[in-house]
């Protein structure tokens, strides 16, 4: 029987900072209770009485599971597990930029997507194989028709079209991945560096149209600043007719220099996304709590971060039901603890690729502390969700 009394939630987390930019939420004090896979309640206070569990998080950070909209799960060697490196940093939600095409992507989904915690969604590669075998330069494996097909397949996974690394000098794979997005109402993430033939202003002014994502935008194999650190007029052009601009950190892709001026004359990313693979991960440790502290760091705000991190990405792959903490919503979670040093330059942060592989030094950073995905806690970094080892319970002697 319930009483007044009884407990109503499966789990609360109680006094934490909480970040939700698609409820207007920005950095308040609120408690945030779970039943089942739901969020049931987010309130200024909800009593630890009402809950089965409660999670002190008070100092912490609280914002949606994070959907990190560019990593690799299927199609190439340095592809990763989603679970160990997703769930254990925050991130509920992952989507796999072109590891698979329209000939693998139904191998991606039996052998990764459906074995995983984390919900994993999937860029199609304009090219058939994806990044299986020769990737990404058989210009006849690149069929805009065969690919709006598997979209139209599957449009509960498959959110979008990707193109990148071809080494050829003409714009067709662009050309046809356009296509295929257009045909499905979705878009293309494009990660092409510019050679003679093919100009970045004619990329993106020309051949990639609203909606259309360029990632790796501080990459210095995508200069967005010329010799005088400037942003390139083009860049601010594009982004006036609706290309956005994704982080997509990686092992080579991201530029402090770049990143940096580009903040301080206003060119912020539209989303943050890793890149993340076996390089990415062991170059630069870019997970999202590491690629959201870089942009802290350059001097973005908390609020923008977190935006950028979830709500944004989550309207992009058309799954705004994720991203945000709405009560009766998805209960996917994200608690993050906020390290400080004594001094402003205690910690260290890599960039890489052609820029040298500096480091710049900070004082904080980050760290992921809680993982709920689905109402479940799958990473628990200090054990706030567990009760105290001295509530087990003496040993059994009918147990061996
Ligand atoms: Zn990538």
């Amino acid at each position: 029987m319930t009483t007044s009394n009884s407990p109503i939630y499966d789990l609360l987390l109680h006094g934490g900072t909480v970040y939700d930019p698609a409820n207007g939420i920005s950095g308040e004090k609120r408690d945030i209770a779970i039943s089942g896979s739901v969020i049931a309640a987010v309130e200024p206070e909800i009593s630890p009485s009402l809950a089965r569990r409660t999670a002190n998080v008070s100092g912490m950070i609280v914002t949606p599971g994070l959907i990190d909209l560019h990593a690799h799960f299927f199609g190439y060697f340095g592809a990763i597990q989603p679970d160990p490196l997703c769930l254990s940093t925050c991130v509920t939600t992952a989507v796999d930029a072109g590891g698979s095409g329209h000939l693998t992507f139904d191998h991606f989904n039996e052998t990764v997507i459906s074995r995983s915690t984390t919900r994993v969604f999937a860029l199609l590669n304009i090219a058939g194989e994806g990044m299986v075998g020769e990737p990404e330069q058989d210009l006849e494996g690149m069929s805009a028709e065969l690919t709006e097909n598997k979209i139209a397949q599957r449009p509960d996974l498959i959110v979008g079209v990707k193109v990148a690394h071809y080494g050829g000098p003409d714009w067709e794979p662009l050309d046809r991945g356009v296509e295929a997005a257009k045909r499905t109402g979705t878009f293309v993430m494009v990660d092409q560096s510019p050679s003679a033939s093919r100009p970045m202003d004619e990329m993106i002014l020309k051949h990639m149209r609203d909606g259309d994502i360029v990632t790796h935008c501080y990459a210095v194999s995508k200069p967005m600043t010329d010799a005088n650190d400037k942003v390139r007029e083009y860049f601010f052009k594009a982004r006036d007719r609706g290309v956005l601009f994704d982080v997509g950190h990686g092992a080579g892709s991201f530029s402090w220099r770049i990143a940096q001026a580009a903040v301080d004359q206003g060119f912020l990313p539209d989303t943050i996304s890793t890149d993340l693979h076996r390089h990415s991960y062991l170059t630069n440790q870019a997970t999202m709590p590491e690629t959201m502290s870089k942009m802290l760091v350059c001097g973005v705000p908390l609020a923008d971060v977190v935006e950028m991190s979830t709500w944004r990405p989550a309207q992009k792959i058309g799954h705004p039901e994720l991203g945000t903490l709405s009560v009766a919503g998805i209960a996917d979670v994200a608690v993050l603890r906020q390290a400080r040093t004594h001094a402003d330059d205690g910690l260290g942060f890599t960039d890489n690729g052609s820029s040298g592989n500096r480091v710049r030094r900070a004082g904080h950073r980050l760290e992921p502390e809680i993982t709920i995905k689905g109402g479940s806690v799958a990473w628990d970094r200090n054990g706030l969700t567990r009760d105290d080892w001295q509530y087990t319970v003496t040993q059994d002697d009918r147990l061996p």
